[in-house]
């Protein structure tokens, strides 16, 4: 089998919900340099640029795994990295790890700059509503963007944009994140652990919803605002049962009369759940 079609055009949906009034910042294309001297090695400065791109990646700083370019230039070495805004990479981001690790760095020889080059335009722009009145865990196989979208404009918003979590850090909303488009990608595929990760996407009592459940129980209590997760649904039996479906956590009818953002068709605001009209019946 040759996988499935996408099943949704994100970048239609931005289209069609994003506010074209609002000010439009696109994710952005930042270029980190690492300099060492003091007698330094390239390849300590190397070690140093993968541990501090890792703790940006959990800090929500930066987008990409810590596997993008990295390459040396004269007495520098260099990292390519996307991030959620221009001014992501600011030290009124940086949080506790990233801040002493850079400090660390100095005492090392081990320089950290960072430069604004361009806006990626293979990416959404990010949130830029004043006040959300809530939000939502999500992504995709395809997405770059952080796994926190606007519940009113759809939006993606920088986990940096929350109060920290308890660890100091976003790692757990990170690893969700990771997790579920690992899942995702397999089951777009058709050929490895289908079902599997299937249910692991539709099942509020998988293991990957339980996490990601428990990452919006706790940016709900940080930020103040209702946190949903969407819960993917694949195959229904019958047009008819699919609209009579209730929500699988509390039994109770979730049916939205006009689907939020063209894609979630079920809200529970109890169980602060999210889902769709099975695909196959769309
Ligand atoms: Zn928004
Ligand atoms: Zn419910």
């Amino acid at each position: 089998m040759s996988g499935k079609q996408p099943r949704t055009t994100i970048g239609d949906t931005f289209q069609e919900t994003s506010n074209l009034e609002q000010q439009v910042i696109f994710m952005y294309v930042h270029r980190i340099e690492f300099s060492f001297q003091n007698g330094q090695t390239p390849e300590k400065a190397i070690e140093f640029a993968e541990c501090l791109l890792g703790t940006l990646l959990r800090n929500g700083q930066i987008c990409e795994s810590i596997r993008g370019p990295l390459y040396m230039e004269e007495n520098h070495c260099v990292a390519i990295v996307l991030a959620p805004e221009q001014e992501s990479l600011d030290p009124k981001f940086h949080g506790k790890y990233v801040t002493s690790q850079i400090q660390e760095g100095v005492a090392l020889g081990i320089g950290f700059t960072s430069t604004a080059m361009a806006k990626d335009r293979g990416s959404a722009e990010t949130c830029s509503c004043h006040s959300s009145s809530g939000y939502v865990l999500f992504t995709t196989y395809l997405s770059l963007e952080p796994p926190v979208r606007c519940l009113d404009c759809f939006l993606p918003v920088p986990l940096y944009k929350f109060p920290a979590m308890p660890s100091g850090e976003y790692g757990d909303v990170v690893r969700w994140q990771s997790d579920y488009q690992s899942c995702d990608s397999l089951q777009m595929h058709c050929t490895v652990l289908e079902r599997a990760t299937i249910r692991q996407m539709s099942d509020p009592r998988s293991s990957l919803s339980m996490m990601g459940r428990e990452n919006c129980r706790m940016l709900e209590d940080l930020s103040g605002k209702p946190f949903y997760y969407y819960l993917y649904r694949d195959h229904g039996r019958s047009v008819k049962s699919e609209k009579a479906r209730r929500c699988p956590s509390c039994g109770q009818p979730w049916c939205l009369e006009t689907p939020l953002h063209s894609l979630f068709d079920y809200k529970c605001d109890t169980c602060r759940l999210l889902s769709n009209f099975a695909w196959n019946l769309t």
